[in-house]
This record gives C-alpha cells, sequence and structure tokens, in this order.
C-alpha cells in the first residue's frame, strides 16, 4: 500500500488536511484509531472565524443544526457574573456531527480512511518513505506524512517528543446535558477553585458542559460526581445546573495530562499540525479555529510544492517555511492564553477579573481578540 500523503490522526486537522490533499488530486490515506461518529473532549463552542473555511471544505454546519452563539457570559465562583457580547463570536455543534461530516467528505474524495487503526510507530526505510506501522493494517508505505495526532498519543511516546515525558496537573471531563430554559446564544465561563467549566449549546436541544480542573481536585473530592456536586456547585450558576440538568451519557468523558507546552513543528521529518504543534487553553475557546487554521496553511504550502516540484516530501525549506507561518499566526495567541488562564480557577482573580470587565467592557474584548484571528 503506497500513498503520496499519510495522515496520522483523524481530528479537525487531519480530516480537513485529507480533504485539502485529496481535492488537489493526491492519494492520500488517513489513520483514525476510532470509528466515526464517536463523541470526544471538547467544549464544542467554534469560532466564526472558521466558518468560511468548513464551508469551503464542504460542510455547512448549520445545515446540521449548529447554533449561533454571540454573548460571553463569565462568572466567578462566587456567583459574581458579567455578560458581554463577542466581538465575532461562534457556533456550536458537536464533534460527533463535525468530525464525521467531514470524514464523509473526505471519503467521498477518494482518501483511504484506515479508521479503527492505530498507528504504533513511524519509521523512515530511506529518504522520503515512511512505513506507518499499525495495529491492525500492517505497514503502510507514505511518502510525507503529517502528525495530526492531538494534544497527546503514543506517536509522541515513540518519536520521544519532550513534552510527553513531563507530567500536567490538569485533566478535563465532559458531559451532554439536557436543561430547560437556557439561553442558546451564550457561551457560559464559570469558575470554580481551581478549574473553570464551559457550557454552550450544540444541535439536536443538547447543551455541552465541559470543564478543566486539576487531578488533585478530583483525588480531594475522590469521584467525578461528588466533585461537581460538592465543588463545581459552589459557584451558584452550576449548581443550578447540576440539580436541574438531564445528563444524556452514562458516564462523562475524562480526559488527563493536558499540556499547554508549545511541542516542535516536526519531529524525525515527519510535519505535526493541529494539537500536535500546540494546544491553546480552552478558555479562549479557539483550539478548533487554531487546529483549522493550522491545517489551510499546511495545505497551501503543500500545495504550493506539489505545483512546483511535482511532489510533496519534507525537506528543510518546507519545514522553514511551514514554522515561519505557524508563529507569525499562533505565537502570540498561544502566549496571551497561557498567560490568562493563571486568572481562572483562582477564587479572588477571577473575581477580580469580573469586576474589571465589567467596568471595562472595551478591554474584555479587546483581550478575546488577541486570542482569535481573522475570518479565514
Ligand atoms: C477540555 C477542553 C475543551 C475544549 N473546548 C474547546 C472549544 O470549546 N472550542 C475550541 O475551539 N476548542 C476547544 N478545545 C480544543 C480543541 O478540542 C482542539 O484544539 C482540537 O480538537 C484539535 O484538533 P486536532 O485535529 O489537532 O486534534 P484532535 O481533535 O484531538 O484529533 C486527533 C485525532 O488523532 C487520533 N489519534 C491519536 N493517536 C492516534 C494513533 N496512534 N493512531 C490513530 N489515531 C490516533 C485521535 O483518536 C483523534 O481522533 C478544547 C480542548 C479541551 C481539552
Amino acid at each position: 500500500m503506497n500513498y503520496e500523503v499519510g495522515i496520522l490522526g483523524g481530528g479537525l486537522a487531519g480530516l480537513s488536511l485529507s480533504i485539502r490533499l485529496a481535492e488537489a488530486g493526491l492519494s492520500v490515506a488517513l489513520f483514525e484509531k476510532q470509528d466515526y461518529p464517536f463523541h470526544r473532549m471538547c467544549g464544542e463552542y467554534l469560532s466564526l472565524e472558521s466558518l468560511p473555511y468548513i464551508k469551503r471544505l464542504g460542510v455547512d454546519p448549520f445545515a446540521h443544526g449548529a447554533q449561533r452563539i454571540d454573548e460571553l457570559v463569565l462568572s466567578a465562583p462566587s456567583g459574581r457574573s458579567l455578560s458581554q457580547m463577542l466581538p465575532l463570536g461562534g457556533f456550536g455543534l458537536s464533534r460527533y456531527c463535525l468530525d464525521s461530516l467531514l470524514a464523509e467528505r473526505a471519503k467521498s474524495l477518494g482518501v483511504k480512511l484506515f479508521t479503527k487503526t492505530q498507528v504504533l510507530d513511524i519509521t523512515s526505510s530511506e529518504q522520503h518513505r515512511h512505513l506507518i506501522h499499525t495495529h491492525n493494517q500492517g505497514e503502510v508505505v507514505v511518502a510525507l506524512a503529517i502528525g495530526t495526532h492531538g494534544k497527546r498519543s503514543n506517536i509522541d511516546a515513540k518519536l520521544k517528543r519532550q513534552f510527553y515525558s513531563k507530567n500536567t496537573p490538569y485533566m478535563a471531563v465532559k458531559h451532554h446535558i439536557r436543561i430547560q430554559n437556557f439561553p442558546s446564544n451564550q457561551i457560559a465561563l464559570h469558575n470554580f477553585k481551581d478549574g473553570y467549566c464551559g457550557f454552550s449549546r450544540v444541535e439536536d436541544g443538547l447543551y455541552c458542559l465541559c470543564y478543566l480542573t486539576t487531578r488533585q481536585n478530583q483525588k480531594a473530592f475522590k469521584t467525578i460526581k461528588n466533585m461537581e456536586q460538592n465543588l463545581l456547585s459552589q459557584n451558584p450558576f452550576l449548581k443550578q445546573i447540576f440539580e436541574e440538568a438531564e445528563f444524556v451519557w452514562d458516564k462523562p468523558i475524562v480526559i488527563n495530562e493536558i499540556s499547554f507546552e508549545k511541542k516542535t513543528l516536526h519531529e524525525n521529518s515527519v510535519l505535526m499540525c493541529g494539537d500536535a504543534v500546540g494546544m491553546i487553553t480552552p478558555l479562549c475557546g479557539n483550539g478548533m479555529s487554531m487546529a483549522l487554521h493550522g491545517s489551510m496553511l499546511l495545505a497551501d504550502l503543500l500545495l504550493a510544492e506539489q505545483a512546483q516540484a511535482g511532489r510533496v516530501v519534507f525537506s528543510h525549506q518546507l519545514a522553514q517555511n511551514y514554522e515561519k507561518i505557524w508563529n507569525k499566526h499562533f505565537a502570540m495567541r498561544l502566549r496571551v492564553g497561557r498567560s490568562i488562564q493563571r486568572f481562572f480557577g483562582s477564587e479572588k482573580l477571577s473575581d477580580y477579573l469580573v469586576r474589571f470587565f465589567s467596568r471595562t467592557p472595551m478591554l474584555g474584548r479587546q483581550l478575546i481578540q488577541l486570542t482569535h484571528g481573522e475570518a479565514f
């Protein structure tokens, strides 16, 4: 099995890249360890900056129940809160829906989707020849390999990426819920001690409730349920949600070891894209747009290379060009995201932030703009 490009991971970065490359006639294999459709960790609020690109990829989120969101509600653990119109706004659509629509589109363009296929390793047997070792498809040969395997994967361990060996304190939990009498145009960010919780509408009358906290918190409260009832519910907004909501899944999705470090853009001649390069803190609500935008920039570079040289392979020049353009668009956003993260989850600081931005809404809007980009 030989392909011009092998894409390792089928989230937004991998799927969108595969669509662009297949549209241009390249033979593309995409490896995804899960099977579409599936639920994954994500707050499911997507900034409007990426809507033109998603449509260009052949998917219209609003034809599948996406909900327009234009107002931010921010609350401190004490219940002090502010609401503010968002400069650009966004929409809510589950990843269950969005990713599977993109996967269908990729398949219709001839992308070979290896689903339920975990990549175990990537080796280079000779120049411009990568062997992708899988758990159930043997070895697949590709000329160019691209890592779109998300924030943390066994692939990072195999490639001995530095961040992988460092423990992080963060964990995340996600529910889908039904609840009456909540507006559908709001994204809420409710703080609690050592954590914050995003809450917004997706399709089919559902809401996504997704929070980031520390493993220490979970250890102290022993179970997720106990932590939600006794810690998150100290915030009156969250208390109301946990008391009134109908939880749709038997169990929430839970993940550990979330790292916000910037990572390398390539490793052993494998180019990286999406969260595999670096993840912005979820409170910015912009990771999905960054994954899509980064993938668009990489697709443009690869297609220019294809037009000029008649093939796409790894080269140091290509890697340098990618690094330059990636840093230009995203380095600042990651830095700002990391800096403001410390205000969230702290009872005093988040209370201060709510009071400060209530008095100076203009500054709040400017801060949001610093972590977002132009429509693309
Ligand atoms: C708690 C939390 C809340 C968030 N909320 C938001 C939000 O509201 N809005 C927003 O814009 N962003 C949000 N984000 C960020 C957003 O989810 C990510 O930035 C985005 O999903 C990155 O896309 P990706 O394609 O790079 O990675 P992913 O979507 O993670 O996709 C990676 C894929 O690779 C697959 N994979 C991994 N290893 C292998 C392997 N060895 N073999 C085969 N397949 C493999 C995985 O199964 C996965 O499908 C949030 C993140 C977190 C943690």
